[in-house]
């Protein structure tokens, strides 16, 4: 019998065939190379394969997706912000500010946070020379950090810390040092500041409220902190993002303290207050030598951002001041309400001064590690939460690891449910 001739197109890979195989082969082949991976390390993302993990918030919002559970792991609110701001927002779409805005940001928004700071803090800004506008606090500190930090310089932070802080001084070649927050108040050990800050110090970077504790530190530490930044001739960067949402003492902005604005970057957005997260409009502000330098790095990674919500969020922050006091109080109950539902369902708690946050201590539940908590928490009571392992360098974890945190920033409603839920723990 003849066999039959193959033509071109049996013989021949197909030229989609070759490409998955090159594909295929390119998977398994070519070594990445590059910054990404002492990014990733900074952030505590790497494992001992070299192997990149999602970010906790990712993980953890992906997990409450695919459990249908309640997410109170990633902090976001479940409620749009103030109708004006969002009004803005459309009449400046419909309106044509849809093209790139000026790469300080949009004049509107500029003299916004400056009468802001003006009216909170006593702080005199020029819109033109001292605020830079940014893709959220996130590209404010990214930003900053990678401006203000050489290879090999030192940079202290509190810890548990945001988890970009690591990732973005790792980015830059820094080394992370950091100084303990302890429970039950997550207030530093003075002496362990004085030792952690040198002169190999160039960044102290201060989140005041502080994620993921809830820690607000009082104006005695805050001045230790401007002290030790002049003796190193260090700088200040204070992440303030949760300025309005402190539960009793007023917020202290450290650059309002002597000596602090010369040495002073002090960043914040309207995610948290307008609870407009995925907005992403951030600022900076700083004397004007250190905001050119921060924008010389800026420029470069978003360039602008936000066109039509910059001239709402302005609008946001002209908003009268019982807008603001309401929020705090609101946030207050929430937190309360959470707080209750943890204790009855039997977790020791330590009930945060500021943020979005509390943090449960799951020890008198017979939990010793929150990582595993937390993946067992959808199945066990329908609820998500993060670990504060998650927050911290590797060296650190077990010191805090069985401590899990919850975000509170969510319908009232829906906490009751939590907490309703949550005492499944209790009865186990
Ligand atoms: N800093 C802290 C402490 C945060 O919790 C967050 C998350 N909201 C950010 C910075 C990032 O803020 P943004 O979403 O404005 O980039
Ligand atoms: N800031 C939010 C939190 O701490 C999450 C931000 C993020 O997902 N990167 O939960």
């Amino acid at each position: 019998m003849i066999e039959p001739r193959p033509c071109r197109g049996d013989s021949l890979e197909t030229m989609q065939d070759s490409t998955q195989r090159r594909q295929a082969q390119a998977r398994h082949t070519v070594p990445i190379s590059g910054a990404w991976r002492r990014t990733a390390r900074g952030a505590g993302l790497l494992d001992d394969d070299g192997n990149v993990a999602a970010s906790i918030f990712a993980e953890m919002s992906a997990l409450a997706v695919r459990t249908h559970a309640i997410n109170l792991g990633q902090g976001f609110p479940d409620e749009d912000g103030p109708a004006e701001v969002l009004e803005a927002a459309h009449q400046a779409i419909s309106a044509g500010v849809n093209q790139y805005p000026p790469g300080r940001g949009m004049p509107v928004l500029l003299e916004a946070i400056a009468r802001h700071q003006q009216r909170f803090y006593g702080l005199t800004l020029d819109p033109e020379t001292e605020i830079l506008v940014t893709a959220g606090a996130t590209e404010a500190l990214a930003a900053t950090i990678l401006a203000l930090i050489e290879p090999g310089d030192e940079v202290v932070t509190f810890e548990p810390f945001y988890d970009a802080y690591g990732g973005v001084i790792g980015l830059g070649g820094g080394i992370h040092r950091t100084v303990p927050l302890r429970a039950p108040d997550f207030q530093p050990d003075l002496d362990a500041l004085c030792a952690a800050v040198t002169d190999r110090t160039r960044l102290i970077i201060v989140n005041d409220p502080h994620n993921p504790t809830g820690a607000v530190f009082p104006r005695h530490t805050l001045e230790l902190i401007v002290e030790l930044a002049h003796r190193h001739d260090a700088i200040i960067v204070t992440d303030e993002v949760y300025e309005h949402l402190t539960f009793g003492a007023p917020h202290i902005p450290i650059a309002t303290l002597p000596g602090a604005w010369e040495r002073t970057v002090t960043i914040s957005s309207g995610g948290k207050t307008f609870s407009l997260t995925g907005w992403k409009v951030g600022w900076l502000s700083a004397p004007a030598a250190i905001v050119t330098a921060i924008l010389a790095v800026k420029q470069f990674l978003t360039y602008v951002n936000g066109a039509p919500f910059q001239p709402a969020i302005a609008v946001g922050l002209d908003l009268p001041d019982s807008y603001f006091s309401s929020i705090a109080t609101v946030m207050k109950g929430k937190r309360d309400l959470l707080a209750a539902g943890l204790r009855a369902a039997g977790f020791a708690i330590s009930v945060p001064q500021g943020s979005y946050f509390i943090v449960a201590d799951a020890t008198p539940l017979g939990f010793s590690d929150g990582a595993e908590l937390c993946r067992r928490l959808p199945a066990l009571t329908g609820i998500v939460a993060v670990p504060i392992q998650a927050f911290c360098s590797r060296a650190n974890r077990a010191e805090y690891a069985p401590l899990v945190r919850f975000a509170y920033c969510k319908k009232v409603e829906l906490l009751e449910q939590a907490s309703a839920q949550l005492a499944a723990l209790s009865s186990r």
